[in-house]
């Protein structure tokens, strides 16, 4: 449901000012007003949906489609870009900060401040992944 303190509602309705690259009839993309890096957007789908288990498979593709497009005309513009990341947060433990799903469209080069950490540590074995991905397994669908 689209709630009236959403942001991103409020930018699909116009009622929020906003620089866009990119609309159709399933999803917009903007500019982030706090880019990672210059060149940093992001795809949202036009019906809210809070997490990812909300979102319409349909648009989701959609939005992906468009990343994918956004992400070459990004390399062919002015901007810095000799990689793209794309992101995609779904839950506050994932670093999630606005409840509507958005995909992040990310300009990345060589020095540049962003920075993904993780405690690598060992390598798990082969036992430990494949119980991982039969547990994980049981609860795919086909698509
Ligand atoms: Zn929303």
């Amino acid at each position: 449901m689209p709630t009236d303190d959403c942001i991103f509602c409020q930018i699909v309705a116009g009622a929020s000012p906003v620089s866009v690259v990119y609309r159709d009839d399933l999803v917009i993309a903007f500019m982030d007003t706090r880019p990672v890096n210059p060149g940093h957007l992001l795809v949202i789908p036009l019906v809210h949906a809070t997490y990812l288990a909300d979102l319409d498979e349909q648009v989701g593709m959609r939005m992906f489609a468009v990343a994918q497009r956004i992400s070459q005309a990004v390399r062919d513009s002015s901007v810095r870009s000799e990689g793209i990341n794309l992101h995609l947060a779904d839950g506050v433990a994932a670093g999630q900060e606005v409840f509507h799903v958005h995909l992040h469209v990310i300009p990345r080069f060589d020095g540049d401040p962003a920075i993904f950490t993780a405690n690598w540590g060992a390598p798990p074995g082969r036992t430990e992944l494949d119980a991982v991905a039969q547990d994980v397994r049981k609860g795919v669908t086909e698509v």
